[in-house]
This record gives structure tokens, sequence and C-alpha cells, in this order.
């Protein structure tokens, strides 16, 4: 295993850097941007359309994206220095994670030229926010076992359903949706197939957004309902029936990006003591929270360590569980465990949500504890990566 960039990698990284030295303090002195927000998620989003934007102008945002479109054709390495460089510089989030990550590519691959002079401007320069509509009540990990029906009427599919868990749907002009098209293809065993993937406008009649609130108090995802809604033929994505190849493609892109999620960890841990050194000093003096500490730092090495050799893997052209899958669990084990390490280095402060007059750093520690429960069920639930593991990787027997 090689660890060492290539120049052509380096010059990258020092593209990037310069051009966030230029660029994110600025952005950062701003303050508050556009008009003033009291809900605190449309202020968040205010700022992420800002920042991708301003991402988008110096050719940052959609780093995998072919260069026609406004990309940079980024190597996997590429994609590694660019997480590293991002969760360095603190970067904020963007507005079209979704859009930009995963189905700005399905629409590269997919799309008709119309589809994509139409839509992919719209995703990276943040014009609209985007939502991605897969899970539904009894289609989760089960994904293949969706039922929203799409039956064709003309010129029109008609939708009618019910999806759960969509993130941001209710701020969302555009989704990308999985429907049935075929919905016999359940009955004959044959669940895959009869699927159609459909770019929905989410202020079209019949479309109904139920926010649902978290653990952490906010209403971030929904249930969203179709009534008799209808979506132009003209907005499928890839032929009709198969859609289940269309959604795969991105969602592995979602797996392999898992990988790399962990990057930001080590600069967490790292703030966090930095917090502690301010807030509650003593902390850092007892044996069972430096027991901690260490134990995360290890941890996170590991990590760091087991990402190389997926990314070894991957550039190989090899097959890359089990580390991916490994990986994936790692990420969600430590953030909850970092999470947690917060609250208890922070010490009483740690519990002060935002708002609070003596809450640190906006009240993250509090926010976040609850909020990274979500890191075991998103992007692969951590029995169905076991499961991977076990079948797939180490091949144990089948009862
Ligand atoms: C914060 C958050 C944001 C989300 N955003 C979106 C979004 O934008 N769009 C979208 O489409 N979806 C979204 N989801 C939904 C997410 O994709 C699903 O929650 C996930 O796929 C799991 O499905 P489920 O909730 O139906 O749980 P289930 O699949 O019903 O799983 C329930 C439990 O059973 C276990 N389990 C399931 N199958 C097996 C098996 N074969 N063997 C052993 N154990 C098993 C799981 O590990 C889990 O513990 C989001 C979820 C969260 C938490």
């Amino acid at each position: 295993m090689d660890f060492s960039y290539a120049p052509e990698d380096e010059e990258f990284r020092a593209e990037l850097r310069s051009w966030l030295d230029a660029n994110l303090p600025d952005f950062l002195d701003q303050g508050e941007i556009g008009p003033p927000q009291s809900d605190t998620t449309l202020r968040t989003m205010q700022r992420r359309q800002a920042w991708q934007r301003r991402l988008n102008e110096g050719g940052w945002a959609a780093i995998n994206w072919p260069r026609q479109w406004g990309g940079r054709e980024a190597t996997i390495m590429q994609n590694v220095i660019y997480s590293q460089e991002m969760a360095a510089a603190k970067a904020p989030g963007i507005y079209n994670a979704n859009g930009i990550w995963q189905i700005g590519p399905m629409i590269i691959r997919w799309g008709t030229e119309e589809q994509q002079e139409r839509w992919l401007p719209d995703i990276i320069n943040a014009d609209h926010h985007w939502c991605q509509g897969f899970s539904e009540p009894q289609a989760g990990s089960d994904l293949a076992n969706l039922r929203t029906t799409a039956v064709r009427d003309g010129e029109e599919y008609i939708l009618n359903g019910q999806k759960i868990w969509i993130s941001t749907a209710h701020l969302a002009k555009w989704g990308l949706f999985l429907v049935r098209t075929d919905p016999e293809a359940i009955s004959r065993g044959a669940k895959h197939e009869g699927i159609t993937a459909l770019i929905v406008d989410m202020e079209a009649p019949g479309i109904e957004c139920r926010p649902i609130r978290d653990l952490t108090g906010e209403c971030l995802f929904n249930e969203v309902i179709f009534t008799d809604a209808p979506v132009p033929v003209g907005h499928r994505l890839g032929d009709e029936g198969n859609g289940w190849v269309v959604a795969m493609g991105t969602l592995g892109h979602e797996r392999v990006g898992t990988a790399g999620l962990s990057i930001g960890l080590k600069s967490e841990l790292e703030q966090m003591i930095a917090a502690a050194r301010q807030h509650n000093p003593g902390a850092l003096h007892d044996p069972d929270i430096r027991e901690r500490i260490a134990r995360a730092w290890t941890q996170i090495e590991l990590t760091r360590l087991l990402n190389q050799r997926a990314l070894s893997k991957v550039l190989k052209g090899e097959k890359n569980w089990p580390e991916v899958p490994l990986a994936k669990l790692q990420w969600s084990h430590l953030s909850q465990t970092l999470a947690e390490l917060n609250l208890d280095i922070l010490g009483p402060v740690g519990v002060l949500a935002k708002g609070a007059p003596d809450a640190v750093d906006g009240g993250h520690a509090a926010h976040n504890y609850p909020w990274q429960r979500y890191t075991s069920i998103g992007a692969g639930a951590t029995e169905v990566q076991k499961n991977i593991i076990a079948d797939r990787a180490i091949q144990l027997p089948r009862r």
C-alpha cells in the first residue's frame, strides 16, 4: 500500500487550500446571510445555499461531475483530499448534498440531454433544494419492497402511496423518487423489477409533506403522501422498470462515501479537547476521561488505516469488502462514542442547548448526542452491514 500522494494530487490540495484561505474566512465574517429567519433550519439552509454558490463560483461544488457540467472529474484520491481539507477548514455543509453526490450523478449517467440541461445547473448552483424519496413504511433496509404506485395515463404517471423519513422534503422543490410501475412484480417474486425513478416537482398537486419531529426536537424529515399526483413522463430517469439499476448506482456512491466520513472525526476530537481546556479543564486530568480520549484517538487512527486499505483495493479494482462495511460500522460507532465523550468532557455546560447564555459552540454537544443515533441507521443499518460482512466477506455458514 502506497500512502504517498502523486504530484497532481498535491497540486489539487494546494489549489483547494488556497481557494479556502481566500474565501472561507470572508464567507464566515459575513454573519447573517439573506433575509432574517426566525427558524433555525431555514437560517442554516440559507447559509448552506450561499456557501454552495460560492463553492460553485470557484468550481468546487461538485468535484466528481464532468467539467462540462461545472465539475472537476476528481479521482478517488482527490475525493479523499477534498474531505480532509473541508474537515480541517471546518467548512460549512452544502445546500444540495443529495443533489451533488447522488441525484446529479444519476442524471449525468441516465438523463437525456434535455434533462441534464434543465436540472444539472439547478442542482450545482443551489437554485432549488432537492430531496431523495426512497424509503417507505415497509421498505427501508428491504428497499425493493416499495409499493408507491405510478400508473401511466397518457403523458403522465399518476402517483399514489406513502414515503417516509424523507429528509428536507418540506423544503425541496425537486425530489428523486422510486416508485412501482409494475405492481405484479412483488407477487411474482421479482420485487427488484418494475421500479421506476421519477423526478418529482414537490409543488405539484396531490403531494403532501408531513414533517416528523426527530429525537433532537427538530423537524428535518417527512412523510410524503401522494394522492393521484401527476408526474410528466418526461421526468422519468432511465427506462420504465429500470429504477433499481438507476438507484443502485447512487447508493453505491453513498456507501463508498461513508468510508470517507471518518475523516472529520480526528478534528472533532481535537476540537472537543480544545473546548474542554477552555470550559472544563479538570476533566482532562480525570483518568477515566483520559483513557476514553486515548481509546477514541486509537480507534480513529485504526479507521483511517481501514479506509486507506479500502481505498487501495478500490484503486486496484479489487472487491472492497469487508473494508467498506467495516468502515461504515466504525464511523457510526465512533460518531456515537465521540458524542457521548463530548458531553462528559465538557461537564455541566455540555448539556446546555442552543440559546442558553453559557452554551458552548451553540449547544453543539447537547444536540449532537441524540442526533448521532442516526449513524447506525442511515447509509445501511448496522445489522444489515453485519449481515454483508458475515455473508460476503467471512462467508459464515447459513442455518
Ligand atoms: C436521519 C435520517 C434521514 C433519512 N433520510 C432519508 C431520505 O432522505 N430518503 C430516504 O429515502 N430515506 C431516508 N432515511 C431512511 C433510511 O434510509 C431508513 O431508515 C433505513 O433504510 C432503514 O430502514 P427502516 O427505517 O425502514 O428500518 P428497517 O429496515 O425496518 O430496520 C429496522 C431494524 O431492523 C434491522 N434489520 C432490518 N433488516 C434486517 C435483516 N435482514 N437482518 C437483521 N436485521 C435487520 C435494522 O438493522 C434495524 O435495526 C433516513 C433515515 C434517517 C435516520
